[in-house]
This record gives C-alpha cells, sequence and structure tokens, in this order.
C-alpha cells in the first residue's frame, strides 16, 4: 500500500508559513503590501511588544465584502492575478494569495473589514474560523495578529531580542515609506509613535522625516531613462557617508528589493568620490515593464531577477555619477547643534537595534573646538587630519565621537522641521592664500567664509586627472628608453599568467617583454612616469595583474593613475612658498573633480562666514 498521502490545509499552510512569516516584520511586510494594494492613502500599524504580542494594521483602503474576507483567509486565494500571462504582468505587491492564509495559522486573527457597502467581522485561531458576523461600515480594513507563533514554538525560539524585531519593522516602514512617499504611514510601538509621514507626496520630505533635515538637504535629486527602465531617486553628497550598504534603497516597480549586483554598481558611481570602505545614502527607484522583472523568485519576493541587467546597471552607474559629478562641492563645517531630548524608550530602542551610544549633550554647545571634533569626525574624514595641537580636552573629543560614530542619532534627533530643503549650488570657489598650517593645511578666505585644503589630498587629485588622461591614451611619441632595462622575475605559474596580460599591461603603460621562461624586462617607459619610481609602479602593476582574476584595461589603467598620483605628492609636514600655495589652487579650481582626492578623501573644507560668527556668538 502506498505511504504518500495528501497535507490538510491547516498542515500546509503552516509549512508555507516557515517562508513566508519568518518574523514579525514579516507580518508588517505582508500586511502593508495588502493595504498598499488595497489603494490606501494612510496606513497605520501599531505594534506591542514589538509585534509579538499584538500587529494592528489600520488602513483606508478599498475593503472587502463579506464573501472575499472570508475567502482571503485560504491557500492561493488572490484578487490580483486570474492566469498565468497575469504572472507576467504583475503590478500589485502581492499575487502568490498565501499570505494571509500563512499568517492565520500562526496566529490568532481578528478582521474589521468593509467596501463601504457591507462590513464583516472575522476571527480565526491558528487558521480555523471561530467566528464571523457583520460589522462597522467604516471603509477600509484593520487586521489584528494576536500571540504569532503561539502554535509553533520553535519559531519563536529563534527570534533576537525585541529591539532588534522592533529594529527590521523600523527599516521596513522606513523603506516602504520612502518608496511611497504619497501614502502617510504612521508607525507606533507600544503606544509612541516612531515613525510618521505626511503623504504629501514629495520623497525629500520623507527623506527629512527619517533621516533628518540636514541630510536631506544633502540629498541630490536624479532622473533618467534607457530604452527599457526609468531610474529615478535622491543621491547623497559625498560629505555624507555611512559604514554600509544598508542606506541605499532600491525599489523597482514600488517594492522594496534587495540587490547585490545594484547596490555595488550605486557604490561603484562615487568612485573616487568616496572612501572605498564608505557607502552613500540613495534611493533608487527603478521602473521597467513588469515583464522584466521577474518578482516570483522568493516567496518573501524581495529577491528579483531583471533582465537587461547590463543596460539598467549602466544606466545607474551614469546616471548616478553624473548627479554627483555635478553637484559635489566642498563639505560645509556647520555649527553642531545640541541633540534634541528623546524619550528615553526610543532611545533604548535605537541603542540596541543600531549599537549607537546615547547621545551625549553637549554643555558647551558651539564652541570652536566642538566645531574643530565636528571637523575630524566628519564623516567623510573619520580618521580625520587635524594637527593633536589644535585638539583640545581630548575626552570630549572621544564622547563627542560617539554621539556621532553611527551618526544615525545625531540625524534622528538633529532636525528642525522649517529649515529650508535647499542648499546652495556646487562651485569651486575663489580663493585668496592666507597661509600655511602644520606644514600640511592650506588656509584661504573667499567672500563666503574660509577654507581649509589638505595640501596633499589637493596635489594627489591634481595629478590623479593628469595621469588619468595620460595613461588613458598613451602616445608613441612619449616614450623614453631606460639606459639600464629593469629585469623582474616570476614564479612558472605566475610568469604564464604575466605572457596573458602583456597587452593590457602594455596598454597601461608598462612595455613588459618576454626575458626567457619566468624573466621579463622593461627597457623603456612613458615620458611621464613620475621619475625615480619606475621599478615601484612597474612592479606595483603587475602586482595587480597577478591579483586580479579578469585582468581588465579600464581598472588596470585607473589603479595606475591613482599610484602615480600617491607618488611624489607634497606629503603633510612640508612648508610651502605662498606662490606654491597659489599654484596648487589654481591648479586645484582648473581639475575636473576638485572636491575629493582620489582616495574619495575630501580636499577642501568650508567654513561658512555665517557658522563661524554664530559659533562667536556675534549672531545668535
Ligand atoms: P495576495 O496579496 O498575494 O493576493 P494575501 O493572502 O495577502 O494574498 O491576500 C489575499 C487577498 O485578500 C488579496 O488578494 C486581497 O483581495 C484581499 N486583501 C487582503 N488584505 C486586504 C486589505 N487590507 N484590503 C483589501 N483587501 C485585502
Ligand atoms: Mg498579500
Amino acid at each position: 500500500m502506498g505511504v504518500i498521502r495528501l497535507m490538510d490545509e491547516p498542515l500546509s499552510n503552516k509549512i508555507a508559513a516557515g517562508e513566508v512569516v519568518e518574523r514579525p516584520t514579516s507580518v508588517v511586510k505582508e500586511l502593508v503590501e495588502n493595504a498598499i494594494d488595497a489603494g490606501s492613502t494612510a496606513i497605520e500599524v501599531l505594534l506591542i511588544e514589538a509585534g509579538l504580542t499584538s500587529i494592528q494594521i489600520v488602513d483606508n483602503g478599498a475593503g472587502m465584502d463579506t464573501e472575499d474576507a472570508l475567502l482571503s483567509f485560504s491557500r492561493h486565494a488572490t484578487s490580483k492575478i486570474s492566469n498565468e500571462h497575469d504572472l507576467f504582468r504583475i503590478r500589485t505587491l502581492g499575487f502568490r494569495g498565501e499570505a494571509l492564509a500563512s499568517i492565520a495559522s500562526v496566529s490568532k486573527v481578528t478582521l474589521h473589514t468593509s467596501n463601504g457597502e457591507s462590513g464583516t467581522f472575522v476571527q480565526l485561531e491558528g487558521g480555523r474560523l471561530i467566528e464571523h458576523r457583520a460589522g462597522s461600515l467604516r471603509k477600509g480594513t484593520d487586521i489584528k495578529i494576536d500571540q504569532l507563533f503561539f502554535n509553533t514554538p520553535a519559531r519563536l525560539k529563534y527570534l533576537k531580542t525585541l529591539q532588534t524585531e522592533l529594529g527590521h519593522s523600523i527599516d521596513l516602514m522606513n523603506r516602504l515609506a520612502l518608496s511611497y512617499p504619497s501614502i502617510s504611514f504612521k508607525l507606533v510601538h507600544d503606544g509612541k509613535t516612531i515613525l510618521q509621514t505626511s503623504g504629501s507626496g514629495e520623497i525629500k520630505r520623507v527623506i527629512s522625516d527619517i533621516y533628518g533635515v540636514s541630510i536631506a538637504k544633502k540629498m541630490i535629486p536624479f532622473e533618467a531613462e534607457s530604452h527599457d527602465y526609468k531610474v529615478s531617486g535622491f543621491t547623497s553628497l559625498p560629505e555624507v557617508t555611512r559604514a554600509n550598504k544598508n542606506y541605499i534603497s532600491l525599489f523597482v516597480n514600488g517594492r522594496w528589493v534587495k540587490h547585490y549586483a545594484i547596490a555595488n554598481t550605486v557604490h561603484r558611481a562615487y568612485h573616487t568620490f568616496l572612501p572605498l570602505e564608505r557607502q552613500p545614502i540613495t534611493i533608487l527607484n527603478i521602473e521597467g515593464d513588469p515583464y522584466l522583472t521577474d518578482v516570483n523568485v522568493h516567496p518573501a519576493k524581495q529577491q528579483i531577477r531583471l533582465s537587461k541587467e547590463k543596460e539598467l546597471m549602466e544606466l545607474i552607474h551614469d546616471t548616478i555619477r553624473q548627479t554627483i559629478s555635478s553637484a559635489v562641492r566642498a563639505p560645509i563645517i556647520e555649527k553642531p547643534k545640541a541633540p534634541k531630548q528623546v524619550p528615553s524608550r526610543q532611545l533604548d530602542i535605537w541603542k540596541t537595534s543600531y549599537t549607537v551610544k546615547e547621545p551625549v549633550e553637549q554643555q558647551t554647545a558651539g564652541s570652536f573646538a566642538e566645531s574643530l571634533h565636528a571637523l575630524e569626525n566628519h564623516p567623510s574624514i573619520a580618521g580625520g587630519n587635524i594637527h593633536p595641537v589644535l585638539k583640545e580636552e581630548p575626552q570630549s573629543v572621544g564622547q563627542f565621537e560617539e554621539t556621532i560614530k553611527e551618526e544615525i542619532m545625531q540625524e534622528t534627533v538633529n532636525f528642525s522641521i522649517n529649515e529650508p530643503l535647499e542648499d546652495d549650488s556646487p562651485q569651486f570657489p575663489e580663493l585668496e592664500v592666507v597661509g600655511q598650517i602644520h606644514g600640511t593645511y592650506i588656509v584661504a578666505q573667499s567672500t563666503d567664509g574660509f577654507y581649509l585644503i589638505d595640501q596633499h589630498a589637493a596635489q594627489e587629485r591634481i595629478k590623479y586627472e593628469f595621469f588619468r588622461e595620460k595613461v588613458g591614451e598613451i602616445d608613441v611619441s612619449e616614450r623614453q628608453a631606460l639606459l639600464l632595462p629593469l629585469t623582474f622575475h616570476y614564479s612558472r605559474d605566475e610568469a604564464m599568467r604575466l605572457k596573458d596580460a602583456l597587452g593590457v599591461l602594455a596598454e597601461s603603460g608598462v612595455f613588459l617583454e618576454e626575458f626567457g621562461d619566468t624573466s621579463f624586462i622593461v627597457r623603456e617607459h612613458p615620458t611621464w612616469f613620475p621619475a625615480g619610481f619606475e621599478q615601484e609602479i612597474v612592479e606595483d602593476l603587475i602586482e595587480q595583474v597577478l591579483n586580479d582574476r579578469k585582468i581588465d584595461v579600464k581598472k588596470l589603467r585607473e589603479d595606475a593613475a591613482i599610484m602615480m598620483s600617491c607618488k611624489r605628492s607634497i606629503k603633510a609636514n612640508h612648508y610651502l612658498q605662498k606662490h606654491e600655495m597659489e599654484r596648487l589652487l589654481a591648479d586645484l579650481k582648473q581639475a575636473e573633480q576638485p572636491f575629493t582626492c582620489p582616495h574619495g578623501r575630501p580636499v577642501i573644507i568650508h567654513f561658512k562666514t555665517y557658522d563661524v560668527e554664530k559659533m562667536f556668538k556675534r549672531v545668535m
């Protein structure tokens, strides 16, 4: 006799719940997405104990009639698709028809819903119908999930602390708010409002609600189209950076997705604008025909498969790079503000879910020393270059660093709603040299304040642009023979790989010739090679080729330009004559991108006159 049996529906729902309902946030996601699909303009999420005690979602969408309200909890019940054809033209967030069934199978559900004509109340427990009757006629849906995982204790065990679980839901709500600026979202935890957006339709407003007005001011809009895709959104000026890619929010046709390659492309667009290990804040909306964006990859629908990926990546890269290239400017040092008091409960949440420390009240808000601390800890100069003599009160530096380190608190608490969101346009200022400090920084002034310029970073930028052009097109007439050829020896397998790469190396200025089985020589080099560093540069570039599995001329040339620009640039502790400083600033002004060095560190920092006056309390 056969041993295979068909499962009953409650059992198969519970199994599906294993994939769809991983944690309270998954429930919030599915239910809010249903509310969005129902055309709601206001959605409220109320959590008790991070959602483990209860999750309630109240919307003002289309609602359901009684028949649908009962049917909606069956597996494979959906109003969103009806045939295979629809699967390739999905415009709604849901379509699998399994979320409500799965959620209901592992919790206790109460639902009030009305389409305006009939009102229905439904109650279920572990997926089984307990009661249903007529209910209120308020149009919309109010669904409450109590005691999630009450009948699957194993799931409960895998949950992290309440703070971590809440952190996930806050993160989710932030992304939903960013992707639907026309919907007003409210997130309330244990009676406290954590997020509220206006639903005004302006993404910049939402960015300000989430990250604070000072960040919103530094977000630049972009929009572009290719044959198949349209991209739009906001991306941060290079002076705003983050330690990880969590602040790159990707939306495909309104759906928040995680896509490693796209996030990487966004990061790549900032090459030489940001230190390698830092990341931008980006809100990227991608729109394309649904048949190009397969969302039916995973039950949670956060992964997607994209067609014409190369075209899309190019569009994203070029658009973002152009946007920041034309918007970049010298970071402005603003007078730090005393953090606003935040209810202590909320602080606990942030502290744990993002491991940030509680902000330290600034006793002497607005002192110059603080501004220096701010400068030193400025995200784009983290690990800063300020000479120790300029520092005061070493303990408070540490404290201040703590408050600013993960930057999240700073932003969350530091905005006042009335500040305008627009800021000055970028332009390299007309600078007059005042002097030099510590043989390292040039001090210059302009009509709008004073500037500190890192002389080493400035020269690196100038040289990098020079070498990038040279390496990009190597002129045969610009070759110079060496009196004594340089020789290089490698192991047998390295030598074999090098032989394959001779062409790529030559296109980057390294004219390597075979000399026996495992040796190579260089007889000549481009005239513009930094003198005295020939051997070192050739070795470094060979190293690069040997380390890189895939050798790419473009990348090698880029590496070569950066490498050469570092050699022989004026270092710190080198005193310059006034005319040398003037020359350097004039060259910098000519640079295509004067504001960051090729490693993405800032070259020039702006102290606005008004802010300096505020620091000295000349203006209040
Ligand atoms: P899916 O969203 O994939 O269709 P769900 O199980 O999430 O599947 O929901 C089943 C159906 O219930 C939906 O297709 C929709 O018709 C209805 N529904 C669920 N939530 C709401 C809501 N908040 N407002 C109106 N209808 C809803
Ligand atoms: Mg759904």
